[in-house]
């Protein structure tokens, strides 16, 4: 990471963490996940609520934990509203597949966009996985698990 990708990886993770966008819960979610992270425990819930199309229209997040996680649960929260299952689930996987440096985002095409300032965390594996956490739970929920612990 360069020192400006770095800077600026903190001032998302800042902000994110002051102002987490999203927060709260969702009166009558369609999907919902607990998300828990022994390692540093980190905790959170997620909730949906997906239209009969398919489109993800409200995505919240609600728990405590470190800086990383809920600036990782809050972004995943600005970026899959709006979108189509389908889209959301390839986000998702390149999300994951990001932060455990198995892709890099800068050489091979992907939807990530501002999602990219985590792309050098895969050199902090204890890190990985506070940003994995909402991740994992926002699967989780997609696909009927209520339940999820960071391995
Ligand atoms: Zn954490």
């Amino acid at each position: 990471m360069s020192d400006r990708q770095h800077e600026l990886y903190q001032q998302v993770i800042l902000d994110h963490n002051k102002r987490p966008r999203n927060y709260g819960e969702l009166t009558d979610p369609s999907h919902s996940a607990e998300g828990f992270n022994p390692l540093c425990g980190d905790h959170l819930w997620v909730h949906l609520k997906v239209d009969d199309a398919g489109l993800i229209q409200e995505v919240m997040f609600k728990g405590e934990g470190c800086a990383i996680s809920k600036a990782s649960a809050s972004m995943m929260t600005t970026v899959l509203k709006g979108q189509k299952i389908e889209d959301a689930e390839t986000i998702i996987s390149e999300f994951k597949s990001m932060v455990k440096g198995e892709l890099n985002p800068d050489e091979k095409e992907n939807s990530l966009g501002r999602l990219k300032i985590f792309s050098g965390i895969w050199r902090y594996p204890s890190r990985v996985k506070c940003a994995i956490l909402a991740w994992h739970a926002v699967s989780g929920a997609l696909n009927d698990e209520s339940s999820v612990t960071t391995e």
